[in-house]
């Protein structure tokens, strides 16, 4: 459909997605379809629709049964895959329900997966913790050519990158696996601010629970792809049941209209809170796309078409400072996601990333000062002092001259997170 040029990319499509058979349907919101089972009307014809949907194909008639197909979720795949430029694309009852549900189906000999730090905490938990049947390479962005094996069957990679926001060209990623498809969790960017699919990738992959519901009240997963993957996707969900419930694809779904105007809003807050904090004494370092260095590549513009709605700091504090951050703040709430109406605070070595052996964290950036910023559409002054009141005191010169204190939090940065 045709897209106003100073329009956020998508607008319109993100409106009408996967709604073009209401008008015809005599309805206007949603459908929600809860059913569990469905009647059967011919048993040899029910057999054969069974034994294509367990293979993992589309749903011709008869959806039989709520673990082999739901036309709401299937309501929601489509809007996505529209979005993103797919042919199909695969949901999940969560973010980590749909990487699992990728990596499940790598074919027998092809386990060998290369991944690029940093990931998502979990996702790095997934791939490194030895619970699924596969070994995995770490490697940086420039290491994919010669991390490949003959039994390499993915590359992972995330751009933005969760917590540091670095950009990872995919273009170039894509160039260097050759054969091998690449998967992107574009979670961070969104299909407004960027579409893998174009970019050479095979698969990208979003937790919805994040911007694509964008409440906070839903959890979801979903992989767009082309239909030979979404198909070995379907095969997996059914076998394993790792479903979207149909009302929370209804929120997911009633979400995207508003995509593009909240990334917009929220990106330029992002743009506001980077660009001030940069000259906060207490303020060692902004990880924003848009900071002096933080795009060599020239990504922006080209693969993604704004910065996003994130950044992460580096204070000069560390770790204490942080945490006084963190008790201050009373716009931002201190909790972990991203992607809310409402702005949320994290600090990733404590929670999102805590899982992560701290030599890794630390070789690829997350230290002990570094918080995560998930900005959402309150007013850019507020949230600004908020953060202000909250770093209030942060020179850049307190770690060094400051006594030790806040020592239990040193030991234990979990532990303070439970009273709050
Ligand atoms: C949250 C998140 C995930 C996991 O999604 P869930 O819905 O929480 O399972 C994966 N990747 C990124 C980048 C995320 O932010």
């Amino acid at each position: 459909m045709h897209e106003p040029a100073d329009t956020p990319i998508g607008m319109t499509t993100a409106v009408h997605a996967g709604r073009g058979d209401l008008r015809a349907l005599g309805v206007h919101a949603l459908p929600i379809d809860l059913s569990t089972t469905y009647p059967v009307v011919d048993a040899a014809q029910a057999a054969g629709e069974l034994e294509l949907l367990a293979d993992g194909g589309p749903c011709t008639g008869n959806p039989l049964y709520g673990r082999l197909h739901n036309p709401t979720v299937a309501r929601f795949e489509s809007a996505v895959a529209e979005l993103e430029s797919a042919g199909s694309a695969v949901a999940f009852a969560t973010g980590m329900a749909a990487l699992t549900a990728v990596l499940l189906a790598l074919e027998p000999d092809r386990r060998h997966v290369i991944a690029v730090r940093p990931l998502y905490g979990t996702s790095d938990h997934l791939l490194a913790g030895g619970l699924l049947d596969i070994e995995v390479s770490w490697t940086g962005a420039d290491g994919v050519e010669a991390a490949l094996r003959p039994d390499t069957g993915l590359v992972i990679i995330e751009s933005p990158q969760n917590p540091t926001i670095g950009l990872v060209d995919i273009r170039a990623v894509t160039g260097a696996a050759g054969d091998v498809p690449v998967l992107v969790d574009n979670t961070f960017a969104t299909p407004v601010l960027q579409r893998p699919l174009d970019l050479g990738a095979r698969l990208s992959l979003h937790s919805a629970t994040k911007f694509m519901g964008g409440h906070g009240d839903a959890m979801g997963g979903v992989v767009a792809c082309d239909d030979a993957w979404a198909r070995r996707l379907r095969r997996v969900r059914v076998v394993t049941g790792a479903l979207l419930h149909p009302l929370g694809a209804y929120h997911l779904h009633r979400g995207l209209p508003t995509l593009p105007l909240r990334i917009a809003a929220m990106q330029e807050g992002a743009r506001v809170l980077a660009r001030r904090l940069a000259s906060h004494p207490g303020v060692a370092r902004v990880h924003h796309p848009e900071q002096p260095g933080a795009d060599p590549a020239g990504l922006l513009g080209t693969q993604m078409s704004g910065p996003g709605t994130m950044l992460a700091i580096d204070l000069a504090g560390g770790e204490d400072a942080a945490c006084h951050l963190l008790r201050r703040v009373q716009v931002f709430t201190h909790a972990v996601s991203l992607g809310s109406t409402d702005s949320l605070i994290q600090h990733p070595a404590s929670l999102t990333h805590r899982v992560m052996p701290e030599c890794d964290r630390s070789a690829c950036g997350i230290g002990p000062g570094l918080v995560r910023i998930s900005v959402g559409l309150e007013h850019p002054d507020d949230l600004w002092r908020d953060l202000e009141q909250g770093l209030h005191g942060e020179t850049g010169l307190r770690a060094a001259s400051s006594p030790p204190r806040a020592a239990a939090h040193r030991a234990d940065p979990a532990s303070r997170t439970a009273s709050t």
